[in-house]
């Protein structure tokens, strides 16, 4: 159960370490793993 919770953990923090993704529209800064822009709810996945 230990060995569990730790690989959890270090998931955890690789998602935190992964580089922030910048919206197409409005350029505005995002965490990797979002999907749309907090700031515009743009798609940040349709950047090509
Ligand atoms: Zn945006």
């Amino acid at each position: 159960m230990i060995e569990i919770f730790r690989d959890i953990i270090e998931l955890e923090q690789t998602k935190s370490e992964a580089p922030d993704t910048s919206c197409p529209q409005c350029n505005e800064s995002n965490p990797a793993n979002f999907e749309t822009c907090w700031s515009c709810a743009g798609d940040l996945k349709s950047r090509k």
